[in-house]
């Protein structure tokens, strides 16, 4: 075996072994990108479900019908996480209870 063949002998397996580790180290990039953006969007999801939580606080203002009789009236806000296509996502919305009925509500969960 000449010198010529017996490096490229060597070299062949090592090249390939290279290879399979640019791409393994690549998909598991991919991963960690992909994995990061749902986290973003995650996020963002729930600013804007909190804007829009605020948004219908100020259109139904602090007291509202029950639905069983009562008037509710608002509480606080406070959180609520839902399981989403991006994940878990929490907002804040209005929440209100009735003093007739005992019942609480957050606004905008029956939506
Ligand atoms: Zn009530």
């Amino acid at each position: 075996m000449d010198e010529q063949t017996d490096l490229r002998t060597r070299m062949l397996p090592a090249a390939g072994e290279s290879s399979k580790e640019i791409v393994d180290k690549a998909t598991e990039l991919e991963g960690a990108v992909l994995a990061t953006v749902l986290h973003l969007r995650a996020i963002w999801l729930g600013m804007l479900l909190s804007q829009w939580g605020a948004h219908l606080a100020t259109e139904t203002g602090t007291r509202l019908a029950c639905g069983r009789g009562g008037k509710a009236r608002w509480v606080e806000r406070r959180a609520k996480t839902v399981l989403t296509l991006v994940g878990r996502v929490t907002y804040r919305r209005a929440y209100d209870h009735c003093a007739s009925c005992h019942q609480g509500e957050g606004l905008g969960d029956w939506a």
